[in-house]
């Protein structure tokens, strides 16, 4: 049986694919908020594994290699360099291995690299090699496709496009617009979107940073203005037009004056504005009505999210076996 690829999923209807692996990490305990490093993949592979299974029997059509932020710059400020090569190699065999068990795509992944500084030559000649080594470990693993997400600054994903284009694997790159609306080198998300689909990425749109609220606007008018497949990733937040990111979120209950104690929601105590599975179930059908095809939950989500992501879009997956019927209570 020939395995079909990114685009030919997307071509007969939505693809989903589950994001987030930090943070449900960091709240089963095994990997730091801060440095958001993923040494768990070497420390407790285990629990990636599990984790990666959870989210496919939930529906994820898509198992992402848990790379994010296993790059050079990151792993420098934790002092594990030495263990890049091996962390990139560890998860994307880990990714493979559960992918199988399901006929997943697998997908490498390379992320916003917090060096990028536009007409730094410099800077940027690293940028490049930093995102090279990762997709060249991907491609090395025979991923079927590579992702380039959570990226802030357009020039940081032509960069991230071009080395993942050399690879000559299907591309989905999405961008990370923070509270300004805009991404850091003043494009629109919509000027963003033109250039990385007229610079031959497969996928264009947005993940993290935004809830469904405050990012399904964005990503109708990316829609309406490229021809490609478009991408929609929130975190399951209730952000609002004020406070557009998770990160922007603060604590209105007058009462909780202890709740936060920095009166900083973002990023552990998140809990009072997570959003509910139904809220994911209608962002799903919203986007997919729009023809917003690759779908997924970022940061935050649980696999009971993306359960409710593939039932709204007419799936049953495995996990659907215990959805709920209150008939029985
Ligand atoms: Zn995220």
């Amino acid at each position: 049986m020939v395995k079909l690829g990114l685009l030919d999923h997307l071509a007969a209807g939505p693809v989903i694919c589950a994001e987030g692996y930090l943070f449900e990490l960091e709240r089963r305990g095994y990997l730091q908020a801060g440095a958001y490093v993923p040494e768990v993949v070497l420390d407790f592979p285990e629990q990636v594994e599990n984790l990666h299974r959870d989210f496919l029997r939930a529906g994820s059509d898509v198992i992402e290699a848990f790379t994010y932020y296993a790059h050079r710059e990151k792993l420098r400020l934790i002092d594990r360099e030495r263990d890049l090569e091996l962390i990139n190699r560890t998860a994307l065999a880990i990714a493979k291995k559960v992918a199988a068990e399901g006929g997943a795509l697998v997908a490498g992944n390379i992320s916003n690299t917090n060096i990028f500084q536009p007409g730094d030559t410099e800077a940027n000649r690293q940028v490049r090699a930093m995102f090279e080594e990762q997709v060249g470990w991907a491609a090395e693993a025979g991923v079927d496709y590579i992702i380039a997400e959570t990226i802030p600054w357009v020039g940081e994903a032509e960069i991230a496009l071009d080395v993942m284009k050399h690879a000559k694997l299907p591309t989905v790159v999405t961008l990370a617009v923070h509270r300004e609306g805009l991404l850091r080198d003043g494009f629109t998300p919509v000027e963003a979107a033109k250039r990385l689909a007229d610079q031959g990425a497969d996928v264009v749109g947005l993940n993290c940073a935004r809830g469904p609220r405050t990012m399904l606007p964005l990503v109708k008018e990316i829609r309406a203005a490229v021809k490609t497949h478009v991408a929609a990733l929130p975190v399951p937040y209730r952000t609002t037009p004020e406070e557009p990111t998770f990160q922007s979120l603060t604590e209105r209950d007058a009462q909780c004056t202890r709740c936060i104690p920095d009166g900083r929601p973002f990023p552990v105590a998140l809990d009072p504005f997570q959003a509910s599975r139904y809220e994911i179930a209608d962002f799903g059908r919203e986007a997919f009505g729009a023809n917003i095809r690759y779908l997924g939950v970022c940061c935050g989500a649980g696999p009971h999210h993306i359960r409710a992501l593939a039932e709204a879009l007419g799936r049953r997956p495995p996990a659907s076996r215990f959805s709920p019927d209150m008939s029985k209570h």
